[in-house]
């Protein structure tokens, strides 16, 4: 496509930037911040969230400079105390204003490629200098052990101790190694008594004084171990449900004690807090005096036991844990990171905090490494098939815009022009397009499945619902009603409730090609539909099939896979998006359709509710409907649905009993499903009750208020869909959040969703309180497990992995070079265990 046919777009111009500018979104934020008494809070959150968002924006190598060191100030600032922040944030804001010229609109990939060679010689800078990498060796060796020996080969760990470790997931030595402290104890830094006091209760600190006082207490309740811990300042009460700490302590002598604080009738107190002695013939060296690890979830085994294995296992190994990264990629100059073996080490015993950052950015490069040389190696095996080129067809997509009852948003033209592109290639097009609900993905794929035809081929659009089937074939069919007779594409639907008679004609008549889009459920794909010529599929709701389970349907003619072009309205942000999809391109739409009314999200507490009914009431009364979502019960589907009937029973006979009520839930089967939402749909009933099995992409423009009972379990994004389901008619709608008292996160949750409706932001706050765990979701997403990428990795080591990922397997497509055996064998072991992928 020749730029000319470009729309103009309102945010090329680097200059001007306009009300909907990126940078000018994060300011506002920052200035939120400022007003907000510098309390890194939620408005800050937010603004860290946005220049996230600038990531794909910074196409040169200054403008990514310039961003790095925006971002790293914005993570320092949270750590500075609040004075401090209000000298920085302002530095912070000139440094993202003098940003601003520098952003423009360009694909995320295209960056990737531009900065491909330094990957071999990474020349960014370090924000911080690296600890020394030389811990010296434990002179405490023992006997060898090499990773891979059972659990067994440890001291002290005989059949009931190995049944122990088992449930934490340890049976190797390697597990026993890999198994990440929770947190560390600093029992050199500890406060006196009286500064406790500054703290609030809740705070985890270290304390350090003398046992004073020290009592078995039999009963009532628990027999527990009652002391006082005093220095010079005060004393305070710590209990140990576990009377034999009895025999453990004495009055006299120094301990420390970590915990959480507590306030027992108003004054502070510790109950069960790790402890260790400081002085005498049992103070213990593998804490005192460094960083003592504290393990998760312990299975009945002690935090001191835990410690003499890690110690134990760290130094059995030595010697004979393999480094598996080349020196070259592990340690270039300006970002070196420690061996594998001094890792285990840092991680565990660190000497310094920064030492123990520095092993975890290690065993997180580690994965990041491994998952993209997986992603880099599965793109570059799809691309070396032969595709058909569509080449695009200027004509064809100027009488596409004219026919619209719309004008293209500059994301849509966008994301058209990067699609089309794709397609103009004889590589399959193997592209992801994001958009949050409701931004018009339908038109682009519209307008690609128009090239296709145009170019003589045929497509195929899978949804994973009937109903959201049936919605884009009526949609389509509007899209392309204004194009000249000639040019418009021949629909056909196929579904499961398609009758047998139709279904047979429609399969013939795909076959010979007298059917140009073939829209359907996923029974495309499992009727081994044959078509005449299938140049493009795309797959609508992609996270909806389960394990990335794309369309591999080649075409007949030819032998030749299609473009493929998989949608989503799951936002995800750009960090995570590279370790999701990092085998496909992606394009994002980010802005809305303009002229959208935007929905009034409110929250009602306790009494409260009777106004959110009343509001129902009064929507149906003007002929509206209304969704209902059902309090998440977590137990099973089972019990969810009884949840979901409960729930409708007592909203028709004590709440809405002059209203049609009608109920949706997850055992209910396709059909019965799809039946339900039709009969909402033709206005049949007045409220929709329905668990989280909604949240589907789906579009009644008459429904206009969303209720969501017990609000504050829900995950963000899962929020933020339900959300969308309403305000699509042009009317003002209403979405109603009923929660009681909830969680700090819970709140947060809340607030945040009273506050912004941007998929992007929201999704990355989910992602900051939430961790990447149900994005990555094992199961769902097809990639092997993951241990050490957490909610917070840094991007810069994400981009350094996927360019040395490229780089390598440029250079050595099969890893075979003596240097990348052992990368290589690493690089099998760690996708066996990943879930099987469809092939893509
Ligand atoms: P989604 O991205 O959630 O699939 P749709 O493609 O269903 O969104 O679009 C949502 C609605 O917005 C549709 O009714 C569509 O016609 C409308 N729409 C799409 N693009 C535009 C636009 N550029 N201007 C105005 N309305 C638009
Ligand atoms: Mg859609």
């Amino acid at each position: 496509m020749s730029p000319s046919h470009r729309q103009p777009s309102s945010r090329t111009g680097a200059n001007a930037p306009a009300p909907g500018d990126p940078v000018e979104r994060a300011l506002e934020w920052l200035r939120r911040e400022w007003r907000g008494g510098c309390a890194a809070g939620m408005a800050f959150s937010t603004a860290r969230a946005q220049t996230t968002r600038l990531r794909s924006l910074a196409a040169t190598h200054q403008a990514g400079a310039a961003l790095d060191e925006v971002e790293a100030r914005l993570d320092a600032y949270r750590r500075l105390d609040p004075a401090a922040r209000r000298d920085e944030l302002p530095q912070i804001a000139n440094l993202l204003k003098a940003l601003q010229p520098l952003l423009r609109e360009i694909a995320p990939s295209l960056t990737d490629v531009g900065l491909l060679p330094e990957a071999i010689a990474p020349s960014r800078r370090r924000s911080q200098p690296a600890p020394a990498l030389d811990p010296a060796p434990s002179p405490r060796a023992i006997r060898a052990a090499r990773p891979e020996d059972p659990v067994t080969v440890l001291p002290r760990v005989g059949e009931a101790m190995a049944r122990k470790l088992e449930k934490l997931g340890l049976r190797t030595v390697e597990d026993v190694l890999r198994f990440a402290p929770r947190y560390h104890i600093d029992y050199t830094r500890s406060l006196k008594v009286g500064e406790v006091l500054l703290h609030p209760v809740g705070a985890e600190v270290t304390l350090r004084g003398e046992i004073i006082d020290l009592q078995l207490v039999r009963g009532p309740g628990k027999p527990r171990v009652v002391a006082k811990l005093a220095d010079e300042t005060g004393w305070v009460r710590v209990v140990w449900f576990n009377q034999y700490l009895v025999n453990q302590l004495a009055v006299g002598d120094e301990i420390a004690v970590s915990g959480k604080l507590e306030s027992t009738f108003g004054r502070l107190s510790f109950t069960g807090p790790e402890w260790e002695h400081l002085s005498g013939p049992r103070a213990n060296n593998l804490s005192t005096g460094r960083l003592a690890p504290v393990y998760p979830a312990t299975a009945g085994v002690q935090q001191k036991t835990l410690r003499a294995l890690t110690r134990a296992a760290l130094d059995m190994t030595h010697g004979s844990i393999r480094e598996f990264l080349p020196d070259p990629i592990r340690a270039p100059a300006d970002a070196p990171l420690p061996l594998l073996a001094q890792a285990y080490e840092m991680l565990h015993y660190p000497a310094s905090e920064a030492e123990k950052e520095l092993a975890e950015r290690r065993l997180g490069f580690d994965e990041l490494l491994l998952l993209q040389l997986g992603l880099v190696r599965r793109r570059q095996e799809r691309q070396a098939q032969a595709g058909v080129a569509l080449p695009a067809d200027d004509t064809t997509l100027q009488a596409f815009r004219d026919a619209l009852p719309f004008r293209l948003t500059g994301d849509q033209e966008r994301s058209i022009a990067e699609v089309l592109t794709d397609m103009a290639a004889e590589r399959p097009m193997a592209r992801l397009l994001q958009g949050d609900v409701g931004s018009g993905k339908t038109a682009v794929a519209a307008a690609a499945m128009l090239v296709a035809h145009a170019a003589g081929f045929q497509s195929a659009m899978m949804a994973p619902t009937q109903i959201l089937a049936e919605q884009h074939e009526r949609n389509l069919h509007a899209l392309y009603e204004a194009l000249p007779g000639a040019s418009q594409p021949r629909l056909a639907l196929l579904t499961g409730n398609t009758r047998a008679a139709e279904r047979k004609r429609t399969l013939a008549a795909v076959e010979a090609g007298e059917v140009d889009i073939l829209i359907g459920t996923h029974a495309l794909i499992e009727d081994r539909v044959q078509f005449a010529r299938l140049a493009l599929s795309v797959v609508d709701e992609q996270h909806r099939f389960g394990v990335r389970q794309r369309a591999t349907l080649p075409d007949k003619a030819t032998g030749r896979l299609p473009h493929q072009l998989a949608m989503t309205a799951t936002p995800i942000p750009r960090t995570l998006n590279m370790v999701l999809n990092g085998d496909v391109d992606v394009s994002v739409i980010a802005e809305r359709p303009p002229g959208r009314i935007p929905i009034e999200t409110r929250r009602y507490v306790g009494r409260e509710r009777e106004a959110a009914y009343d509001l129902v009431r009064e929507h149906v009364a003007a002929g509206r409907q209304a969704f209902v979502i059902c309090p998440l019960v977590e137990a099973s589907e089972q019990s969810e649905a009884k949840a979901a009937v409960d729930e409708a029973e007592r909203l028709q006979t004590d709440v809405f009993p002059e209203l049609r009520i009608a109920m949706l839930h997850g055992r209910m089967s396709g059909k019965e499903k799809d039946a339900v939402m039709s009969a909402f749909r033709d206005r049949q009933y007045d409220v929709l009750v329905s668990t989280s099995v909604i949240e589907v992409g789906i579009d009644i423009p008459n429904a206009t208020v969303m209720l969501i009972e017990g609000a504050d379990r829900f995950g963000l994004a899962q929020l933020h869909q339900f959300r969308g389901r309403v305000g699509r008619g042009g009317t003002r709608s209403w979405c109603l959040l009923l929660a009681d008292e909830a969680t700090p996160d819970g709140e947060e949750r809340l607030q945040m969703m009273i506050e912004t409706d941007d998929g992007f932001l929201l999704a990355q706050k989910d992602l900051e309180l939430r961790g990447p765990g149900d994005f990555i979701g094992t199961r769902q997403s097809g990639l092997p497990e993951m241990s050490w990428i957490d909610g917070s990795f840094d991007t810069r080591l994400l981009d350094r992995a996927r360019r040395i990922a490229e780089a390598l397997l440029e250079t050595d497509p099969e890893l075979d070079a003596p240097d990348h055996r052992a990368l290589a064998e690493r690089l099998r072991q760690f996708w066996t265990r990943a879930a099987p992928d469809v092939p893509v």
